[in-house]
């Protein structure tokens, strides 16, 4: 099973993808992940991503295509991966379905959690992490309106996105996810 997580920022697409890849046995692929541990170690891409992160703004479409390409090269990803904050934008979308057609898989689904933008902004000011300023918090669900939402028409068109509501316990909100799966 290969599936991607679309969502907002705050929308909970880490904490519904970590429970997903353990009981599916899953390579989880975030990219906000590999990003910002690559700034952690100061790596050059660290160094490149750094100054797109810190302003709530998206790390350039190549570089996290880059990232990508490799990262799903390796063996892990062999028995199903779950993208995690990736695509990001239409191009990285389009250059996804050219590395998946090259290695001969497919996406099984497009989860969406569909979250409101107040309670978005008021879970992404509660989390505290060095990126979520009131600042930076405004820009990134401006980023994600702009450019990410897109995507939801996108995989709409290609007849994989399940629409999943994002709003009530962990829980609650796997278990809705589990029933829009494949079987
Ligand atoms: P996340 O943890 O997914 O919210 O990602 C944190 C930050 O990393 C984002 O605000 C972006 O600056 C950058 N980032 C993560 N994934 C992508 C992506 N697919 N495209 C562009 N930038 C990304």
């Amino acid at each position: 099973m290969n599936l991607i997580f679309l969502g907002a920022p705050g929308s909970g697409k880490g904490t519904q993808a970590s429970s997903l890849v353990t009981q599916f046995g899953l390579a989880h692929v975030s990219t906000g992940d590999i990003l910002r541990a690559a700034v952690a170690n100061k790596t050059p891409l660290g160094l490149e991503a750094y100054g797109f992160m810190s302003a709530g703004k998206l790390v350039p479409d190549s570089v996290v295509i880059g990232i990508i390409r490799e990262r799903l090269l390796m063996p892990d990803c062999d028995s199903g991966f779950l993208l995690d904050g990736f695509p990001r934008t239409v191009p990285q979308a389009e250059a996804l379905a050219q590395i998946l057609e090259t290695l001969g898989k497919n996406l099984s689904r497009v989860i969406y959690l569909e979250v409101g933008e107040e309670e978005l902004f008021k879970r992404l000011l509660a989390r505290g992490r060095s990126d979520d300023t009131a600042e930076t918090v405004r820009e990134r669900l401006k980023v994600y309106q702009t450019q990410t939402s897109p995507l939801i028409e996108h995989y709409t068109a290609l007849g994989l996105l399940a629409r999943i509501e994002g709003v009530g316990s962990v829980d609650e909100i796997t278990a809705r996810i589990r029933a829009s799966l494949p079987a």
